[in-house]
């Protein structure tokens, strides 16, 4: 039906659905923005349905017969360049997915995700798991339909992993963690062993709107453009985009504990430096999203961690710092300052961790998540599983479900598989920062010097230009020459942790 129609003509019909869809798709982030930051609590009911009718349309016209045709067309043409043949293979791989789940699986599986998000509520309220376990046990039984209905090779879990994290298997993921098991431990067993470091300044008080003043500096410098983004306050920090050209950040300050707005800012302000790098040209087609969430992660824990927790990135900033809190940080000198923000001690909540403890954090609930799925662990025994792995990982025990199993709301909302992607996230980041570092002769003099551009420029040029055209593991063995690997962030840690603590 499409054979009198030359190659360009088609492309321009499927980049006209595929905008047009993403327009509706942005348009949500803007009213999910609004009913984070701004909306009062009456708005919620008719939020929410202004919500689920352009998700269903956006849906509609993705899954449409028409768009099918014109993309399986598309894919048999050889005369399209290689950035739109990029976009069709991508864009036929999301539409045959998609099409793999009846509308029926995708209302039912909605309903359930409203149904385990209130039980989880409840089960906060009442700190008890048992309120939780029934709506969490049907959500269970949804997600291994869900694996069923798109296939898999080894294991089911490999299925929804690949929602967040395209082709990474348990097979990948497995190895790394080993090591992580392997060789963290000890490391964080010299740093228990050796002299603590004080970070108790980081809980006097300070005046909100200095800490707000002094994140918007950071922002600007790192690069990140106001005017195409803006910040705000919000319960919970996070980014959102509805074109390269308006990305916004959020991030929420605490008078006694300064860590919360710093991280928060820098770690958004990185995410969102990777949605305003992507290209505009490619608005609304594979090619201008960012690849994966790893790689997304990768990008926010850079900034974060390798340049924010780092020495250098504080020789600039310590006394911009101190021009807002003299009084707080009087007796602070800067190594007092940078080791006394890098504390290591294990904790309860994965959000509230350090750099180092986070990722057992991780490896705890990618156990957790591999074994129920393959009902190696029934969810009734879930509570006591979770609080037995904080022990035998991190040696502390959760007084409480709320301080345990309870703490995250990603099971809720259904997303088994998304929390790997955060320490990988971590683990790319390394190994970009290692690579950066080889490339950028003297970027460590020019973060000491608040020059942030090279960094940002290099960034820009290996990562955010290809959008989606790679997937993580292949981007990064063309950046990197290795793909995904935990060395880099070991030496990372064992470098930095040993000034630190004085490790030999
Ligand atoms: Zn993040």
């Amino acid at each position: 039906m499409f054979i009198d129609k030359s190659s360009k003509e088609l492309y321009e019909e499927y980049k006209d659905i595929a905008q047009k869809a993403a327009d509706l798709y942005y348009a949500s982030a803007v009213l999910g923005w609004d009913q984070e930051v701004f909306m009062p609590p009456k708005g919620f009911p008719y939020r929410g349905r202004q919500l689920a009718t352009l998700a269903s349309l956006a849906h509609e016209m993705m899954t449409s017969e028409s768009y099918g045709n014109v993309l399986e067309e598309l894919s048999g043409r050889n005369d399209l360049s290689e950035n739109e043949a990029a976009n069709i293979r991508l864009s036929l791989e999301d539409f045959e997915k998609k099409k793999k789940l009846s509308s029926s699986f995708v209302n039912k599986l909605t309903q359930q995700v409203s149904s385990s998000y209130d039980a989880w509520i409840k089960s906060r309220k009442e700190n008890s798991y048992k309120v939780y376990e029934p709506e969490l046990t049907k959500m269970i039984e949804l997600k291994l339909q869900q694996a069923d209905m798109y296939g898999y090779e080894g294991n089911s879990y490999d299925a929804l992993l690949d929602e967040y994290e395209k082709g990474a298997t348990v097979a990948m993921l497995d190895p790394v963690f080993e090591q992580v098991k392997n060789e963290l431990p000890s490391l964080l067993e010299q740093i228990s062993n050796a002299e603590q470091v004080d970070d108790a300044f980081m809980n006097l008080f300070y005046a909100k709107d200095k800490q707000w003043d002094f994140s918007i500096d950071v922002l600007k410098k790192i690069g990140y453009d106001f005017d195409a983004g803006r910040q705000d306050i919000s319960e919970h920090p996070f980014t959102t985009s509805f074109a390269p050209e308006d990305v916004r950040v959020t991030t929420r300050v605490s008078e006694h504990d300064f860590a919360s707005l710093l991280w928060s800012s820098i770690h958004e302000g990185g995410h969102a430096l990777y949605e305003q790098g992507l290209p505009s040209e490619q608005y609304g087609l594979p090619l201008g999203e960012a690849a994966s969430l790893a790689v997304h992660e990768s990008q926010s824990r850079l900034w974060e961690n390798n340049v924010g927790r780092g020495i250098h990135f504080w020789q600039h900033f310590y006394p911009v710092l101190k021009g807002y809190f003299s009084e707080q940080l009087n007796d602070v000198t800067l190594d007092g300052f940078y080791k006394g923000m890098n504390k290591v001690q294990p904790s309860l909540i994965r959000t509230e961790s350090d750099e180092l403890t986070y990722h057992f954090h991780v490896l705890i609930r990618y156990e957790i998540e591999k074994a129920l799925l393959n009902k190696e662990l029934q969810p009734k025994d879930l509570a006591s599983a979770w609080n037995s792995q904080y022990e035998k990982y991190l040696n502390i025990t959760p007084p409480d479900d709320k301080q345990g199993v309870l703490q995250d709301v990603h099971w809720a909302h259904g997303s088994f598989g998304y929390f790997p992607t955060y320490s990988l996230g971590s683990f790319y980041a390394a190994q970009y920062y290692e690579q950066a570092k080889k490339e950028l002769s003297g970027l460590e003099s020019q973060l000491s010097a608040g020059e942030y551009g090279k960094l940002l420029t290099w960034l820009r040029g290996k990562i955010h230009v290809h959008g989606r055209k790679y997937r993580s593991n292949e981007l990064c063995k063309s950046i990197t020459g290795e793909g995904l690997s935990f060395s880099a962030f070991m030496k990372y840690a064992q470098e930095k942790y040993s000034f630190i603590y004085n490790l030999d």
